[in-house]
């Protein structure tokens, strides 16, 4: 965990003062910030004094300022919902979600614990996002309100939408159709200031935070009016005995009822390197888990670390299924255009259910996410997961070969023959068997 200190004193409380949030009063200040409330009689001297002259009796009686924040950066646990305008991006060790505010600039937000010790020595322990400065420093000592922040509420401005292509719905709503007949409403709106044609839904409502559409790709969706580009009607096979060199995808998916063989619960073998289990009923391939083992133990011998933290392994259609339906509950248009490479595996397409695929978080950064590319850890797993037989599988510059999306957390178990030749060539699965992936029969 990483601690980042804020030893200012009572500079710390102008700060609050101006984000508005501090119910103490400073006392004993030094600055002479017009919008701070200072106590008159207390003499600037070079060290601060917590203590008022006793013959002046402030009224209210102010309370200690702040002596020191101590805060600890962590990931959210899973029950906290990531507002959808956060980006993820990492900085250091520490987690920033970033997002542009109401008035245009940049805001940033770390999810921790902030140890606050007030001069009188009362200390006081919240969790929640807060607001940090470019220097990842916690600025003020109150969580972020998530339902107040101010970014992109959208300004529905309601002009005709004249793009050519767009159909009038109602009230200013516009939309279009792409394959398979789904509707894509549009409004012009303002959005954190950008005013421009955004996706809305039915009645018009955009989502804070939203981005502007892009004009290019819905001209490319509507004409994509005939053929029908859902991932679930790519072409495919069923493939029956996967291996580890099979490939694994929208063109060559799983039955519903497959179930692989010989797998072990990864639980028994925790004791055997240095890394942690999320969760105790994960299973994995008996191979792959020896090979990842190995992994671990080499990642401590050479660099120290011991802070692996595998969130899943093997995982059945059925909860592939879930989480599929619960992308498409949030996006109805999930899976229907090969310009979006796709985060969620259409069930029966991920390699999770073949038990050679293993998601690795760290200790620090237990959400999944691009960001994660920038660990220490996961600099190491790049460079050298083909020694012991993984691959990363889905990789930026491949995202159009694989049809999904950069994931630096998600590596694949081939064996350590294909994956040093693999690496070697700089060539993900698809390109090894010559089958970037295929949304449409083109015979
Ligand atoms: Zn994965």
């Amino acid at each position: 965990m990483k601690n980042l200190f804020l030893t200012a004193v009572c500079s710390t409380a102008v700060l609050l003062l101006i984000s508005g949030v501090a119910p103490k009063a400073a006392s004993g200040s030094l600055d002479a910030a017009p919008t701070q409330s200072v106590t008159p009689s207390v003499a600037l001297s070079a060290t601060p004094t917590p203590v008022p002259t006793p013959t002046v009796v402030p009224t209210p009686t102010p309370a200690p300022c702040v002596r020191e924040m101590n805060f600890i950066s962590e990931d959210p646990p899973e029950d906290v919902l990531i507002p959808k305008y956060y980006n993820s991006l990492l900085e250091g060790d520490v987690h920033i979600y970033a997002f542009t505010d109401a008035s245009g600039k940049v805001a940033r937000r770390a999810y921790g614990s902030l140890e606050t010790v007030w001069s009188d020595g009362e200390t006081e322990v919240v969790s929640g996002f807060f607001e940090v400065d470019e220097d990842c420093k916690v600025i003020s000592n109150t969580p972020v309100e998530l339902e107040s922040e101010t970014y992109g509420e959208a300004v529905v401005l309601g002009e005709s939408i004249t793009v050519k292509g767009y159909k009038r719905a109602a009230n200013g709503v516009y939309y279009f159709k792409s394959a398979g007949g789904i509707k894509h409403y549009r409004v012009y709106a303002s959005v954190g200031g950008v005013e421009g044609i955004y996706p809305c839904d039915k009645e018009g409502n955009v989502e804070r935070g939203a981005l502007a559409a892009d004009l290019e790709q819905d001209k490319l969706l509507m004409s994509y009016q005939v053929i029908s580009l859902f991932v679930g009607d790519a072409p495919h096979v069923m493939l029956t005995a996967p291996t580890k060199t099979t490939l694994i995808n929208m063109n060559n998916r799983l039955e519903a009822s497959y179930v692989p063989q010989g797998m072990v619960a990864v639980s028994k073998h925790v004791h055997r390197a240095p890394f942690t289990l999320r969760n105790n009923g994960t299973y994995a391939n008996a191979e792959a888990l020896e090979c990842f083992l190995e992994m671990v133990n080499a990642a401590y011998a050479e660099k120290g670390f011991d802070t692996f933290y595998l969130c899943s392994v093997y995982r059945s259609y059925s909860t592939q299924k879930e989480l599929w339906d619960y992308r498409v509950s949030n996006n109805p248009s999930y899976g229907t255009n090969p310009l979006v490479p796709i985060g969620s595996a259409y069930p029966g397409t991920s390699e999770h259910q073949s038990g050679f695929a293993f998601d690795i978080g760290t200790l620090k950064h237990k959400v999944l996410g691009s960001y994660l590319a920038n660990t220490a850890e996961h600099k190491w797993l790049a460079e050298n997961s083909w020694r012991f037989g993984f691959i990363l599988r889905y990789q930026k510059d491949k995202e159009y070969i694989t049809g999904i999306k950069y994931e630096p957390y998600h590596f694949r178990y081939v064996g350590k023959e294909l994956a040093e030749y693999l690496y070697s060539e700089n060539i993900c699965l698809e390109e090894y068997y010559d089958a970037p992936v295929r949304w449409v029969n083109v015979e």
